[in-house]
């Protein structure tokens, strides 16, 4: 049965998506000819700011002084419950070995990059819990230099709560210079900073296209554009917490998707119908993003039953899904796409952006379809190692010198070859 579309958006993440990839390639080329002087004219084109880029301890003290003590209190909660959570994920990475067959040991390690960018958005908003999520999830999978990189305020700076952040959290270093050039800072080493050997962290449409160009040269963590949330509701949802929620989302930006998908005709026409006043009802900004957003975005899909809600809700692959209809086990079992789940009206995507514990850098556009958030495993390499005994490799020996020669591959064959006759030196292998 086709879906009814209640409301339909007229824009997707790929609009512009052109555009995007032109703007984003020309400057990191300028960037990597020019070097610092280059990242610098950029961070004043874009952010109007010319001071000092890589902050020194002076700054960061100053900084982390005007934070109120309230504030800073609550920064340290969000990170005890981010740094326990990523402490969990990183008790199940095992180094483990593993008999193959008697005498060929084969194993794995876990081994941290050496190099972590952190990238903190703040164009639009403040994002300290951006800065809590990547940095304390690097300190805690091992690695040994973060950058925390982060746009400036016009003629400011970085926001003093996000420097608190990134400082209390881990970071080696605050860089900062937002967007594009900001990426290219961290992972072209510029200004003295290592190279980058991942670079993590959630940004605009800018940040996330380059980072999407640079993968290859260097790790990423995934594709984290402009957010995205979908909600399921069902005739049991109030249609109050519904509305709100969406609107909270919406509110990221005027490209932040959100979606409702429901079996209930008359819950999201009352939806549909309070989403405008809660909009108004914002600061003005906050207001302007989230109208832009419901305007060109948001979609209202109706669907027959749950089953065909489940299955809408897996192709949009939401970043964020929240679940707000009877029977949560039923909806844990069966969903398979999304970056991270909200289950009950008892919980938000406000709790798992902020201060939960999970983290909020999560894979938009679709990207839930192949990959979850970020976690101390994106930050970790799973090796493999061998290591045998002479009479434990010669079946493996034997094999892979036929294998080998079947493929054409003689020297292949002979690094077998050569090994079975230094240590069998009596038999004869075909
Ligand atoms: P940002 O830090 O990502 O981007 C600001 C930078 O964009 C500026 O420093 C500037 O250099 C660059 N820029 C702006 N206009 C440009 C242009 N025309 N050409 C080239 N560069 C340009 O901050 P933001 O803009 O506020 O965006 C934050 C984004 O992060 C939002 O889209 C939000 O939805 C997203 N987000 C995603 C997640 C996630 O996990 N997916 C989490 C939090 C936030």
């Amino acid at each position: 049965m086709a879906l009814e579309y209640l409301k339909k958006a007229s824009l997707t993440s790929t609009s512009n998506a052109g555009d995007v990839h032109d703007t984003v390639i020309a400057i990191l080329n300028d960037i990597e000819a020019g070097g610092d002087t280059a990242a610098l004219e950029y961070a004043a084109k874009f952010d109007r700011y010319e001071g000092n880029v890589l902050l020194t301890s002076a700054e960061i003290e100053a900084a982390c002084a005007l934070v109120p003590e309230k504030l800073k209190a609550d920064i340290r909660f969000a990170h005890d419950n981010v740094r326990r959570f990523a402490e969990m994920q990183k008790s199940t990475v095992a180094n483990v070995e593993h008999e193959v067959v008697p005498g060929m040991i084969a194993g794995q390690k876990a081994i941290p990059v050496d190099a972590a960018g952190c990238y903190v958005p703040g164009g639009r908003y403040s994002h300290i819990a951006s800065a809590i999520m990547t940095v304390t999830t690097a300190k805690v999978a091992g690695c040994r230099h973060i950058t925390a990189c982060s746009p400036p305020r016009p003629d400011v700076g970085v926001n003093p709560a996000i420097v608190y952040a990134a400082h209390i959290c881990g970071a080696d270093q605050i860089l900062a210079m937002g967007g594009v050039q900001g990426v290219a800072a961290m992972t072209f080493g510029l200004f003295g900073l290592p190279r980058a050997n991942i670079l993590v962290g959630p940004g605009n449409q800018f940040v996330a296209e380059a980072k999407r160009i640079l993968f290859g040269r260097v790790g990423i963590d995934m594709i984290a554009g402009p957010t995205d949330s979908l909600i399921l509701a069902d005739s049991s949802a109030d249609p109050h917490i519904v509305a709100t929620d969406l609107v909270s989302q919406a509110e990221h930006g005027y490209n932040s998707p959100v979606w409702l998908v429901t079996d209930d005709r008359a819950l999201a026409e009352d939806v549909m119908a309070r989403v405008p006043g809660l909009i108004a009802d914002l600061p003005e900004v906050n207001a302007e993003n989230a109208a832009a957003a419901w305007r060109d975005y948001a979609e209202v899909i109706l669907c027959a039953d749950r089953e065909e809600m489940a299955a809408t809700s897996d192709a949009y692959a939401p970043e964020h899904l929240t679940v707000q209809a009877a029977d949560l086990d039923w909806w844990l079992g069966r969903l398979t796409c999304y970056g991270s789940l909200f289950l009950g009206e008892e919980t938000t995507v406000a709790y798992g952006d902020k201060a939960a514990g999970t983290n909020h850098v999560l894979p938009t556009s679709g990207a839930a379809r192949y990959t979850g958030g970020l976690s101390v495993h994106k930050y970790m390499k799973i090796v493999t190692w061998q290591r045998a005994t002479r009479e434990g490799a010669k079946s493996i020996a034997e094999a892979t010198a036929r294998i080998s020669r079947l493929e054409g591959m003689e020297g292949h064959a002979r690094a077998a070859d050569v090994r079975l006759a230094k240590y069998f030196p009596d038999e004869t292998f075909d």
